[in-house]
This record gives structure tokens, C-alpha cells and sequence, in this order.
């Protein structure tokens, strides 16, 4: 009773809209992934259960920064990226400690993840790498909230500016690629530690692709 009440008010619908620009947490996505999701396709619903994490995840946010501000570290928060970049994105906050002002990235994780975590994920670092370059700081915090014992773990991340060039290069090459309708090849999944295939809202757009494409060539 109670149980379809909740779900229907979580089964939210996302519109898919048209951009011309990259989110700085998106980047380590699947490419034809994105390629999609900036040209505005057509994609699945957010499942409840999906939803209502991303929920607990902005809690667990809100939460994290109010503490930071109440020990007085915080220069600024949900700061925006400057314009002018390939990239947008909101930095969670700024910390200064001593003389060293640092980008903070706030995650949240299961506990399995949690436990097993001894640095911080590829995607992570590449999202804080974005903000590092942007704000042109030298370092950044990710702070890391595990969702069931709410133990907190931290790393440091130091900016890599040929890091940032090269994925530049790569998502510059991306847009040029949905400039020109050219769907990306599919990922080799090999490459993958879990099959992202799997929780991907354009499954649809990705299989029509292929599909048109398979038509196409004749293959
Ligand atoms: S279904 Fe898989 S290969 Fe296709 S866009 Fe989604 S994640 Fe990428």
C-alpha cells in the first residue's frame, strides 16, 4: 500500500535535453553513453530505488558540508565551474587549511565499496582533476561517507595538469564526433569491472544504433 505510494512518487521522469558542453562527473562514463545523453536522446526512467540513493547520496552531502562550515574551513561551496571550458560542474566546496586552499569532493559509498576502498576510484580523480585545473588549485580532498556505518575515509589527490590536457583532447574529440552524428564504436567491456550495460538508461538508443548501423553495413 505504502510501498507503491513511495515508489510512485520516486518513479520521477527526466526529460532528456539537448547540450553542448560535458559534465565533469560524467567523464568516465561509457563514451557512446554520453554521446547520447548530450545529443538529448530518448532514455529509460529512473528507477525508485536508484532515485532514492541519489537522495540519500545529496543527505549525506548537505550533511558533510554543514560540518565542514561549522569547523570553519570552508572559504565557499557549490561552486560553479568558470565558463569557457568543454566542462561544466560544481565543485562540493573549498576548504582552506594553513596557507593550502583545497577542492572538495564529496562521495558516498556501500559498505562493501567502502570497506574495500584504498584510494579514491579513477572516476573520482578525473572529476576532481577537472576542478583542480579549473579553480587552479593544487590540491583536493575526497571525502568519502560509507553509507551503512557512516565512517568517513580521505584522500589527496595532487592536480595533473597533462591529465587534464589529455582529457580535454578526448572529450574535444567526442563533441566533434556529435557535431558530426558520429556514434561512438561500443566500448570494449573487457575493460569494465562491472558491466555498466547493465543500469544504463539508453540501452534503447544504443541497440537502435547498432541495429541502423548493422543495416547499414550489411553485417
Ligand atoms: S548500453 Fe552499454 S555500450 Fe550502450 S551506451 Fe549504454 S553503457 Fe554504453
Amino acid at each position: 500500500m505504502l510501498k507503491e505510494k513511495i515508489n510512485n512518487f520516486y518513479r520521477k521522469k527526466e526529460k532528456s535535453r539537448q547540450r553542448s558542453y560535458f559534465y565533469a562527473s560524467e567523464v568516465s562514463d561509457c563514451k557512446r553513453k554520453i554521446y547520447f545523453k548530450v545529443k538529448g536522446a530518448e532514455k529509460k526512467d529512473l528507477d525508485p530505488e536508484t532515485n532514492r540513493k541519489f537522495e540519500r547520496g545529496n543527505l549525506i552531502h548537505q550533511e558533510l558540508t554543514s560540518a565542514l562550515y561549522s569547523t570553519g574551513v570552508v572559504t565557499a561551496s557549490e561552486i560553479d565551474m568558470p565558463k569557457g571550458s568543454i566542462f561544466r560542474g560544481r565543485a562540493d566546496a573549498i576548504v582552506s587549511i594553513g596557507d593550502e586552499n583545497y577542492v572538495v569532493e564529496i562521495k558516498s559509498a556501500s559498505p562493501y565499496t567502502f570497506k574495500t576502498l584504498n584510494g579514491p576510484r579513477e572516476s573520482w580523480k578525473k572529476q576532481i582533476q577537472i576542478y583542480l585545473h579549473h579553480f587552479d588549485i593544487d590540491s583536493g580532498i575526497i571525502l568519502v561517507e560509507c553509507k551503512g556505518t557512516q565512517r568517513l575515509k580521505e584522500f589527496i589527490v595532487e592536480r595533473d595538469d597533462a591529465a587534464i590536457e589529455k582529457l580535454e583532447e578526448e572529450f574535444e574529440e567526442l563533441m566533434e564526433m556529435i557535431k558530426n552524428d558520429k556514434v561512438p564504436k561500443k566500448p570494449n567491456k573487457k575493460k569494465w569491472k562491472f558491466d555498466k550495460c547493465k543500469y544504463c538508461l539508453y540501452e534503447k538508443a544504443c541497440r537502435e544504433a547498432e541495429n541502423s548501423l548493422k543495416n547499414f553495413t550489411g553485417a
